[in-house]
């Protein structure tokens, strides 16, 4: 008798324990929705609207008539890594060498490299609630266990080192956060990072990651790292990326910049993995980095006037609390007074992800449920779309509302 091939392959226990990236999912509905020819208005995914500036651009199509086709270094072009530590002393007053900086395909792809390349099964990971989708399982998928610190909108989603201190434990390996924070768009003030910093001298084996994606992208004009802090300089690992400051999310070019010893075993991880980014991207990212920040800085002015604009138009909603965010482009409202109604249309909303899906389906208005990110009383909007489209889906949101009863 022949051995047949069952018709479902065992699929890993990893995979099947993994939530699908809820950013990436909400996203994708949205875009099947539009191409059923559906009227979306899509404020789920996380990317600037604007288009990666014309220099970067012409600087990677020179770079392909160079020749630069070829592998790179894993841990990234020497010229682009030499950009990244003038920029680091430039913008953030911190020195560091080359063999620091380690370039991946992509922030999301460092995050992953340091959770592999930091953490033993059993291992906890501090991560300050909201947090960014992907962090949360990407802590899972290494074997680590994530510990949540809950902030509230009554905080501005900002945890204090009290709520962080009580979470610390012998195995506590790093705390992880983003400022300015997808998705609450929160700020950690110099004062609040040194207070953390501060905290943490009492517990020298605790590590921290500071995501620095969205730096530029900053209403208060002010960016701190962690890194700047007195002491902490030795035990923090910088993620960054070009993705959202220079508009280019596709070329999937992010960073790291950390003590020695964590930059080599990241870069053996990504030896195994992927190798190096890709070739002619980084000649472009060397070119962005050591260009004038122009072009940034008229994209933020944008993001600056639509933030205010949602904020305006979301305050109008009678039961929506909306937070101020001073960064990033996300706005993470607390839609908690809604829980428990239902609409005329026989839709019942218990939580955030139900209001997620009911603003999908009642309102075509795709956004992401705070759920995805620890915040189960919050939805995220993604503002980085038009004034026009901000007016609709903002309309659209105060009609479906209005509804549940
Ligand atoms: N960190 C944060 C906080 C993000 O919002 C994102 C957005 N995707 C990333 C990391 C990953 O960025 P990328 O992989 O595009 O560089
Ligand atoms: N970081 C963006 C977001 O949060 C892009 C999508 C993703 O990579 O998760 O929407």
């Amino acid at each position: 008798m022949m051995n047949s091939i069952p018709s479902t392959l065992p699929l890993s226990r990893l995979v099947t324990d993994m939530q699908e990236s809820a950013t990436l999912k909400m996203a994708k509905m949205a875009r099947e929705l539009k191409a059923q020819g559906k009227d979306v208005i899509d404020l789920s995914l996380g990317e600037p609207d604007f288009d990666t500036p014309v220099h970067i651009k012409e600087a990677a199509k020179k770079a392909l008539d160079d020749g630069y086709t070829k592998y790179t270094p894993v841990n990234g072009l020497v010229e682009l890594r030499e950009a990244i530590v003038r920029k680091l002393a430039r913008e953030n007053d911190l020195q560091y060498t080359i063999n620091q900086i380690v370039v991946s395909n992509g922030a999301k792809q460092s995050v992953y490299n340091l959770c592999m390349a930091l953490l033993d099964p059993g291992d906890e990971v501090i991560l300050p609630a909201p947090y960014w989708v992907s962090y949360y399982e990407i802590v899972k998928m290494a074997g680590g266990v994530p510990v949540i610190a809950y902030s509230s909108i009554e905080q501005d989603f900002k945890s204090s080192p009290d709520d962080i201190e009580a979470l610390i434990s012998d195995r506590t390996k790093f705390i992880l956060y983003s400022s300015p924070c997808n998705p609450s768009g929160s700020v950690f003030s110099f004062e609040e990072l040194r207070a953390m910093a501060s905290m943490l001298q009492a517990y020298p084996h605790v590590i921290v990651v500071s995501d620095e994606i969205y730096e530029h992208i900053n209403f208060t004009q002010n960016h701190h790292s962690m890194a700047s802090m007195e002491g902490m300089k030795d035990r923090t690992v910088i993620i960054n990326g070009m993705s959202k400051g220079f508009a280019m999310t596709g070329w999937r070019l992010g960073y790291t910049a950390s003590p020695d010893w964590i930059a080599e075993a990241c870069t053996k991880i990504q030896g195994q993995v992927t190798s190096g980014a890709s070739s002619f991207g980084q000649k472009a990212a060397a070119v962005a980095l050591d260009s004038d920040l122009t072009p940034t800085h008229d994209m933020v002015k944008a993001f600056h006037t639509r933030r205010d604009l949602i904020i305006s138009l979301l305050e109008q909603i009678p039961l929506l609390l909306v937070n101020r965010p001073q960064g990033a482009f996300y706005i993470f409202p607390d839609v908690s007074a809604y829980f428990g109604r239902t609409s005329a249309n026989g839709y019942h909303v218990s939580n955030a992800d139900d209001m997620a899906l009911y603003l999908l389906a009642e309102a075509r208005v795709s956004t992401v449920s705070g759920g995805a990110f620890g915040n189960d009383k919050c939805i995220r909007l993604s503002y980085a779309t038009s004034d026009a489209k901000l007016k609709d889906a903002a309309a659209r949101i105060a009609q479906a509302l209005s509804i549940l009863n």
